[in-house]
C-alpha cells in the first residue's frame, strides 16, 4: 500500500528498506510479504512517469559510446522503474556466460524458471534451442507479455498491506557503523529541507534495488568525505560498466527456398529467431557472445549481387537482415563516477565512461565470417557484411551492467555470491549491477532471478 512519510510512526516494524520499485525492488518486495513480513520501499518517483522527475535526478555525463542522452532515457525514475518502457524481450545467460562469477548458472536454473513464470512465460524458453547451421544454434528470445511493474505487474505487489510504498522520496545516503560492517542509518529526502533519517535495527536489511546506474550513485554518494564510501574500500564501485552493443543491420543472410529453421513448440508464446554461436566457435572468438537476429526481408531483384547469389543458389531464395546483440568485455576503466554536483536530493551527479573494445568488434566480424562460410561450404546461402552498420553504427539495448559486480575477491567487486555488499552485514543488492559479465542477453530475467534468489536468502519466499 501506499503510504505518505506522515504516515510512518516507527521504521521499527519493517523487516527490510528496499530502495528502488522496478522489477528487482519489486521481485524482492514479494518475496517478503509472501512470508507475511513487512518492507518499506522507498522510491524516487511518482506512480507515472514525470518529466521533470526525470530531468531532475537522471542526469548523467556521457563519454564513450553513449553520450549524455542516452543513459538517462534508459533509467526511468517512476514507480516500475524502467519497466515502465522495456521491451519485454528475454533470454537467460548460458554457463559460458558465467564461469567467472561466483554463482553458477546450474544454482541459477530453478531461479530461471521461478523469474520465467513471474514474467509470463512458460520456463522451457530458458533451455529450448535447435540446430541452426554448423557452428551455429537456433536460441529464439522470448518476447511479449511486457511486464510493467508500475502497473498491472506491480499491482498485486504494490497494493499488498506488508509493503508500504513510499513514492517521491530518494534514499540520498547510507550511514556506515563506526566499525564499517553494517550499515546503521539512511538518509531519505522527501522534499526541499525535508531529510528523514531512518535507523537500520539489528533485524533489518537494507536492498538497493536502484538500477545499475541508481546502486553505484548511492554506494559512491555514502562517504563523509574523509573515508572512502561505502562498499568502496578497494575503489571497485562503478567500474566494469556494460551496455550491451547492438549491430543493426550488419548482415545479410540469402538462403536457399528450401532452407527452413525449426520454429519453437506453442508453449514458448512470441519469439525472435536468432542464430547464437555454438561452444566451439564462442571459444574460437576469444570468448565474447553474441546473438544474431533473424529478420525476413524482401529480396532486392535490382540488386546485382543478390540477383547472382541467388541464381547461384539455384535461382529459388530468400533473404534475411541480420541484427546482432552483443557481449562487451568486463573492463574496469569502462566505469560510473562522481563529478561535480548533485541532483536535488544530494546524491552525487555521474559520469559514465563506455567504450567498447576493438576485440569487441572483432568476434562480431569473426562471427559473421564465421556463419559465412558455414552457409557456404553447404552451398546453401551466402553471408554479406554491412561493413558501415557494423563499425560505425552501433547502439545499446538500455541495459546498464555490471558497476557493483559480485565477485569472491573484495580487491576486485563489490558484492559476494549472495549479493551482500563485501564486508557489510546489512547491506544488499539486487538489479544488474551485480553481473560480473552481461552475455548477450536481455537483462531482466537474470535481475529477477537473483532477486527472487536474495529474497529468498533474506528469509523471504519466492
Ligand atoms: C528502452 C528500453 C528497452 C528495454 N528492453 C528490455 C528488454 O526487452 N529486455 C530486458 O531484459 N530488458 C530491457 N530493458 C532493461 C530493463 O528495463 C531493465 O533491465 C530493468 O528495468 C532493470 O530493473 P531494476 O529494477 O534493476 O532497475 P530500474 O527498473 O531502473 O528501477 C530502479 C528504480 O529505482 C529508483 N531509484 C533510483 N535511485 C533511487 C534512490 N536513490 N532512492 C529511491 N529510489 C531510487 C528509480 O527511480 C527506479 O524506479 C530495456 C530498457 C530500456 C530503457
Amino acid at each position: 500500500m501506499f503510504v505518505k512519510i506522515q504516515d510512518i510512526t516507527s521504521f521499527e516494524p519493517y523487516d527490510a528498506v528496499i530502495i528502488g520499485s522496478g522489477p528487482a525492488g519489486a521481485t524482492v518486495a514479494q518475496s517478503f510479504l509472501r512470508r507475511g513480513r513487512k518492507v518499506l520501499v522507498v522510491e524516487t518517483g511518482s506512480a507515472t512517469v514525470e518529466t521533470d522527475v526525470q530531468d531532475s535526478y537522471s542526469v548523467i555525463h556521457g563519454q564513450g559510446h553513449f553520450d549524455s542522452n542516452y543513459w538517462p532515457q534508459h533509467w526511468i525514475r517512476a514507480l516500475g522503474g524502467t519497466s515502465a518502457v522495456w521491451a519485454g524481450w528475454m533470454k537467460p545467460l548460458s554457463a559460458r556466460n558465467m564461469v567467472s562469477w561466483p554463482v553458477t548458472r546450474g544454482e541459477l536454473a530453478p531461479w530461471y524458471d521461478h523469474a520465467a513464470v513471474t514474467l509470463g512465460r512458460d520456463p522451457m524458453i530458458s533451455t529450448w534451442q535447435s540446430a541452426g547451421v554448423p557452428g551455429f544454434d537456433l536460441k529464439p528470445f522470448s518476447r511479449g507479455n511486457t511486464a510493467r511493474y508500475g502497473e498491472a505487474a506491480g499491482e498485486a505487489i504494490w497494493s499488498d498491506t506488508h509493503v508500504h510504498v513510499l513514492l517521491n522520496a530518494t534514499i540520498s545516503r547510507l550511514h556506515p557503523r563506526h566499525d564499517r560492517t553494517g550499515i546503521e542509518r539512511i538518509t531519505a529526502f522527501v522534499a526541499p529541507d525535508l531529510d528523514v533519517e531512518i535507523d537500520i535495527a539489528a533485524h533489518q536489511t537494507v536492498v538497493l534495488a536502484a538500477g545499475g546506474m541508481g546502486n553505484a550513485q548511492i554506494l559512491l554518494g555514502s562517504t563523509d568525505g574523509t573515508n572512502a564510501a561505502v562498499g568502496n574500500d578497494t575503489d571497485q564501485v562503478g567500474r566494469y560498466l556494460m551496455e550491451h552493443p547492438h549491430f543493426y543491420e550488419c548482415a545479410t543472410l540469402i538462403v536457399k527456398e528450401s532452407f527452413a529453421f525449426t520454429t519453437p513448440p506453442p508453449s514458448f508464446g512470441r519469439f525472435v529467431p536468432a542464430l547464437v554461436p555454438d561452444d566451439a566457435t564462442h571459444a574460437a572468438a576469444g570468448g565474447v557472445d553474441a546473438s544474431f537476429e533473424l529478420a525476413e526481408i524482401p529480396l532486392t531483384p535490382e540488386d546485382d549481387l543478390q540477383s547472382l547469389i541467388v541464381e547461384r543458389l539455384g535461382g529459388q531464395a530468400k533473404a534475411y537482415v541480420l541484427n546482432a546483440r552483443t557481449e562487451m568485455r568486463a573492463d574496469p576503466s569502462n566505469r560510473v563516477e562522481r563529478i561535480f554536483g548533485t541532483d536535488p536530493s544530494g546524491l552525487p551527479r555521474l559520469r559514465a565512461t563506455c567504450i567498447f573494445n576493438a576485440d569487441d568488434y572483432r568476434s562480431v566480424l569473426h562471427y559473421l565470417n564465421a556463419l559465412g562460410k558455414s552457409v557456404a561450404d553447404q552451398d546453401i546461402g551466402r553471408v554479406g557484411i554491412i561493413n558501415d552498420h557494423l563499425f560505425s553504427n552501433v547502439t545499446g539495448g538500455g541495459h546498464t551492467m555490471g558497476t557493483t559486480r559480485m565477485g569472491s575477491d573484495p580487491k576486485t567487486s563489490v558484492v559476494d555470491k549472495d549479493c551482500r555488499v563485501h564486508g557489510y552485514s546489512n547491506l544488499f543488492i539486487a538489479g544488474s549491477s551485480v553481473f560480473t559479465t552481461g552475455g548477450y542477453s536481455n537483462p531482466t530475467m537474470t535481475i529477477v532471478a537473483l532477486a527472487a534468489r536474495l529474497g529468498e536468502f533474506l528469509g523471504g519466499k519466492a
